[in-house]
Order: structure tokens, then C-alpha cells, then sequence
């Protein structure tokens, strides 16, 4: 066990934490290299999912910065108003900033009103250090306060306003009354184009909702005859987010066509890929838009269903670390990374987290003395600092895969190994001398290898030239707010998963509840994973097996070097408290 920190100390002494957790976030701390006060709190916080509030108000404490108590309710108006007058000296783009790391400037203090006391969650934010340069500030004060009541502050002060919905809102009361019978001609032409304007509204209001809310997609598919539905996807599970009556798909069909790039609007009956980028909250976000022909019972009308991917480059983990994989797979992918030869491979189903993986290790690798190429179909992050191939109808994907070899790489990430020609590129480019990263779709780590093998890559090629195979899942995460220990109507489910009645009696194992907190019980995700490392062994036994690879054994030779299997990768977030006996059920469930 890694000796404490003295900060780490004040957290066990002053019964903040046991110090089994805080030893647990040291460790990894010194993993990290890193070793101040605010490293640790963040990974007790982000990684180990421990409660905000009682680290950061310690490591508060610790700096002495004061606490600051507010009620938000009972803020009086000239309260709400002086703070509003304050927000408007500080420049647009920093308060956005300000706000997204959670700080909050309040009031001023001094007899010269020329001190700025400010909020924040985590007083060791270095974005504080910009204030004297970024506003008129030349002085401020630290007050320390609690997450929620910045959130609070934020929405009651400040809210960020979504206009295209505040529009939607204002029009709503219009459309209701279009059904009626006698509209002349040019009543039909009016209520058409406030319609019009109505469905612009709506998705462009949902192109912003979707990147506030952190959701993945966005689906817009036809409710019955006379109404569309959107719904995000948030943490993995659809949501119903509006239901717009009185308006058939098809026209908000049609605005979302007039509004992507690419696409074709009078096609309807072809899939079709458009493309949309919008600046939101500052950023710009890009849009990868799908469109569907599908069936409806009414043969005359032609639906359409549309997803909408959100791209958001914040949203790109660049410190590898921050994936929080477990110590084994964590371990061993950073060894087979931090080498200049081989295949990197993660697998897993459409959405379990593989390109977020690949990001990160790609971030791992880049600096400015290498060559990386990237060649995916379709780009999804621009990545700064790699080559990226632009595949289209002037350059396939096979000719793209080709001409890298020519184009002198050290580093290639091939987006997806589907057939025989990547595959053999990524083997020859690793057999010359490259670091190769690419993905497979099987549902575990031995299979992948089968895969391979099937589509025509001999034995004792796959076996030299592989470093690492990760398999991997995402299991939502229990909202820490509400969780609670489970319940003895489901202990069989997890006694079924290997948990022991011990471990269910103890308390110590969770199920959902939910709080306005979260939705579900749930918030946020995290990984289980199954990293299958080429260890010699594990070489000699894939040659020696030639035409007859055994995924069994390379499974149990694997264990025994360490391996978690997928199903105890998540029984294991499940101990830790990070995850519900449902969750790893669910995403484990094809595998045996
Ligand atoms: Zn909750």
C-alpha cells in the first residue's frame, strides 16, 4: 500500500474517507506521476466516484479558502439583480468558461468595490489564475461552495437559454389550430410558413439541447399519422425528449434535409449521409446526419427515419488514463501502446466506447516527431497533430488503406479491420516496423482472434504480430447520490454472477433508486473490460494451434496471466460500487 499523502492523511483523520479509498486513489495517483492535493481529489472524484462535495470542501479547508453558505432561494431580487450586473463586466466567452468549470463570480467586496469574491466547487481551479487578466478584476477572493449550489446559481442567475426552444414555446399555441376547415388558400400559405419556421425552431433547439444534455444521438421517427418524435440518447438509453402533434414527419423531415450538408432532399427512398456544424455554447459542434427509407402501414406516404450523431470534440479523452480501465487491462494496454510495432485492437458492439478508446491511446502516442495517418470512413474527431485520409468518392477506403504504406507512417490507426485487405495491411504494416490501432466487431477478446484467422491471416502471422486485443463494454454508472444496498429480491440474479451472500449481506453491493440527480438511479458510464495481451505463451500456444484455434485456451492461458474476464471485469465494478448486478447482467449477457 502506497504510503499517504499529507493531504490524503487529513482526508482518513478527519473522517472524510476510509482509508482503503484514499490509499486505492494514491496508488494510482503515483501511477500517474502526479502528486499534489488536487490530483488526488480528482481521481477520488472522477475515477473512484466518490461524493464532490466532502473532498473538495476538505482540500478548501486544507488551502484555508473560506466557505461560502447560500440559499438560492432566498436570494432577495436586488441580490439576483447586483450579481447580474456584475456578470455583464466580465467578457462572454471567459464567463462560459467560468461557468463550465463550475465557478461562479458573486459580488465584489472592498471599499473600493474592486475585489471579485468568487465561488467555486474546487478551489484549486487554475482558470482562476486568468481572472486578472481575462476581467477588470485585479483582486479576487476564493469562497468555497457546493457543487449544487453553483449549479443552482448558474440557472437562477444565469441561465443558459436555448432561444429556437423559447421560440417553439411561444409558437406552440398557432400550430394547435391549423385543423380548421374553412382556411382559405392563403391562410394554408401563412400557416405553412409558421409551421416552417416552427419545425426550423425545433431542430435547431435540439441540436442544442443534445450537446447540453451530453447525449450521443438524436432520432427523429414518425408518432402515428399526425405527429414526430425526437428522443436523445443519454448515457447509452434513449429518451423521449418531444413529441411535436399536429405536424407529419415528413415536414420535419424536410426542414432537417434543407438544413444538412449532402444530402439530397427529393430522395426519399435511398439511405442517405448529410452533414451539419453549428457553433453552440462557443464550440463548434458537428453533426453526422443518417437518413432511412423506412416502411409505414400507409403505402401512399413515404417515411423517413433520421439519426443525428453529435460530435464534440470536448468530449475526447486525451489522457489516456482518464479511461479509468482497471489495474490489469490498464497495465498491459499502456505497455503494448508504449512500443514503435504491432496491432492494437479493441472490439465490441456499435457504442461500447471503442473510439473513445482508440482517441486516447492515440493522444498517448502523438508528438511532433512522428508520422500519424488515420483512415476511417467516416472521420469522426479531427485529431491535432495526425493525418487524417479523406475517404470519398474520389478515394475509397481500400485505396486509402494502400497508399498509406507509401505514405511513410510510424503510427496508423485504421478505423474498422473488415476484411481481408485491412487485415493484411495492418499485419504487414506492423511486421515493417508500426504502431497500428484499428477495431474489430466480436463480442470478446479469443474471438477476435478467430475472426482474424477467418478472414484469411495465418497463425503465426496473427500470433507476432498482435501486442494487445481489448474488449470492451459500457455499464452506466450508479448515480452515488441515491444508490442503495440491494435488495434480497435480487440477490439470486447476483449470486448467479458470482457474488458471494457474504458480499450482498455486508451492504456493500448497490442497486438503483433515483433522485433528481440523475436519471434512473444512473449517471454517467464506465468501462468493463477483458484485455487479452499477447504474452508468449499465449504466441506459442495460437502457432502451435494452427488451422484449430482454440478460443478456450487462449482465454484460460490469458487468465491465468491476470486477465478479468468481460463478465468479471464488471462483477468487479460492481464491488467497488460503481455499478448495479442489472447493468453487468445486461452488457454481459451474450457472453457466457
Ligand atoms: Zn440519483
Amino acid at each position: 500500500m502506497a504510503a499517504l499523502t499529507k493531504f490524503g492523511n487529513y482526508l482518513v483523520d478527519k473522517g472524510v474517507l476510509e482509508k482503503e479509498i484514499v490509499s486505492k486513489a494514491t496508488e494510482k495517483m503515483y501511477e500517474y506521476g502526479e502528486s499534489s492535493p488536487s490530483s488526488l481529489s480528482r481521481i477520488l472524484v472522477e475515477e473512484l466516484k466518490v461524493s464532490h462535495d466532502p473532498v473538495y470542501e476538505a482540500l478548501a479547508k486544507l488551502y484555508a479558502f473560506p466557505p461560502m453558505e447560500i440559499t438560492v432561494d432566498v436570494l432577495t431580487d436586488v441580490q439576483i439583480q447586483s450579481t447580474k450586473d456584475l456578470l455583464t463586466k466580465i467578457p462572454e466567452e471567459f464567463k462560459k468558461k467560468l461557468f463550465y468549470h463550475k465557478i461562479f463570480p458573486f459580488r465584489t467586496s472592498g471599499p473600493g468595490k474592486d475585489i471579485l469574491q468568487i465561488l467555486a466547487s474546487d478551489t484549486s481551479d487554475r482558470l482562476m489564475l486568468d481572472i486578472p487578466s481575462q476581467t477588470p478584476f485585479k483582486k479576487y477572493e476564493v469562497f468555497w461552495t457546493k457543487l449544487k449550489t453553483i449549479e443552482d446559481l448558474i440557472n437562477k442567475i444565469a441561465p443558459q437559454r436555448n432561444e429556437f426552444l423559447m421560440l417553439l414555446e411561444e409558437a406552440g399555441e398557432v400550430l394547435v389550430d391549423t385543423g380548421s376547415s374553412e382556411d382559405t388558400l392563403n391562410e394554408q400559405a401563412l400557416d405553412e410558413e409558421i409551421n416552417k419556421s416552427l419545425l426550423v425552431n425545433l431542430f435547431e433547439g435540439a441540436l442544442i439541447e443534445a450537446v447540453r444534455r451530453d447525449a450521443s444521438d438524436i432520432h427523429i421517427v414518425p408518432f402515428g399519422k399526425n405527429a414526430v418524435d425526437v428522443f436523445i440518447r443519454v448515457d447509452g438509453k434513449l429518451q423521449l425528449w418531444h413529441r411535436q402533434e399536429n405536424t407529419p414527419a415528413e415536414a420535419l423531415t424536410a426542414v432537417v434535409k434543407d438544413r444538412s450538408i449532402g444530402v439530397d432532399r427529393f430522395e426519399r427512398d435511398t439511405a442517405q449521409d448529410g452533414f451539419a456544424q453549428r457553433l453552440i455554447d462557443d464550440h463548434l459542434i458537428r453533426f453526422r446526419i443518417s437518413i432511412l427509407p423506412i416502411v409505414s402501414a400507409e403505402y401512399e406516404r413515404r417515411f423517413e427515419s433520421i439519426v443525428i450523431r453529435v460530435i464534440d470534440d470536448r468530449k475526447v479523452i486525451t489522457d489516456f488514463r482518464r479511461l479509468g480501465f482497471q489495474v490489469q487491462a490498464e497495465q498491459e494496454f499502456l505497455k503494448s501502446i508504449n512500443t514503435s510495432k504491432g496491432i492494437v485492437i479493441v472490439t465490441g458492439p456499435t457504442g461500447s466506447g471503442k473510439s473513445t478508446t482508440l482517441m486516447a491511446a492515440l493522444h498517448h502516442v502523438i508528438n511532433p516527431t512522428i508520422n500519424v495517418l488515420t483512415c476511417e470512413d467516416p472521420v469522426e474527431y479531427v485529431i491535432r497533430g495526425a493525418r487524417q485520409l479523406k475517404i470519398g468518392h474520389k478515394m475509397s477506403f481500400d485505396q486509402a488503406i494502400r497508399a498509406i504504406l507509401r505514405h511513410d507512417p510510424d503510427v496508423v490507426m485504421v478505423g474498422e479491420i473488415r476484411d481481408k485487405i485491412t487485415a493484411e495491411i495492418a499485419v504487414k504494416l506492423a511486421n515493417t516496423g508500426h504502431l497500428t490501432f484499428s477495431t474489430l466487431h466480436t463480442n470478446d477478446a479469443p474471438s477476435a482472434v478467430t475472426r482474424l484467422y477467418k478472414m484469411g491471416i495465418e497463425p503465426f502471422l496473427l500470433a507476432y504480430s498482435i501486442n494487445i486485443i481489448i474488449a470492451q463494454r459500457l455499464v452506466r454508472s450508479l448515480c452515488q447520490a441515491c444508490k442503495r444496498p440491494i435488495s434480497k429480491e435480487h440477490w439470486e440474479a447476483a449470486l448467479q454472477l458470482g457474488l458471494t451472500e457474504e458480499e450482498l449481506a455486508s451492504g456493500t453491493i448497490y442497486e438503483p433508486v433515483g433522485c433528481p440527480k440523475c436519471s434512473n438511479g444512473y449517471k454517467g458510464r464506465v468501462n468493463i473490460a477483458e484485455a487479452l495481451y499477447f504474452y508468449p505463451e499465449l504466441r506459442n500456444e495460437i502457432v502451435a494451434a494452427g488451422n484449430e484455434i482454440d478460443e478456450e485456451k487462449i482465454r484460460t492461458i490469458a487468465e491465468k496471466h491476470g486477465m478479468l474476464s468481460m463478465r468479471k471485469s464488471g462483477v468487479e465494478r460492481i464491488r467497488s460500487g460503481l455499478t448495479s448486478v442489472a447493468e453487468v447482467v445486461f452488457a454481459t449477457a451474450e457472453d457466457i
